[in-house]
């Protein structure tokens, strides 16, 4: 994870954010918000929600902190998937 996805993910404990006012905040571009985004919700420590913004008040795309699910997290299922099918010699 790099500098601007931990302060980000600092700025979301917080306050959830829009894109424009995440990058105001940060003094970075929206696309350089968007790949700190990406990190933090590709890490499981953010999600997006469709919501009014708090700080500028228009109904956008926020990076929020993710919620602690009350289960344990499911393990994708490609990773768990045998290496070889089971083939015995014939
Ligand atoms: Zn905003």
């Amino acid at each position: 994870m790099d500098d601007l996805a931990l302060r980000l993910l600092e700025d979301i404990h917080a306050t959830p954010l829009c894109v424009s006012c995440g990058s105001r905040r940060l003094a970075c571009t929206n696309w350089d918000f968007l790949k700190a985004t990406r990190a933090l919700v590709t890490g499981g420590h953010a999600q997006c929600t469709y919501e009014k913004c708090q700080v500028c008040g228009v109904l956008e795309l926020l990076v929020r902190l993710r919620r602690a699910p009350s289960w344990d997290r499911v393990e994708p299922e490609a990773s768990t998937r045998p290496h070889s099918p089971p083939s015995g010699p014939r």
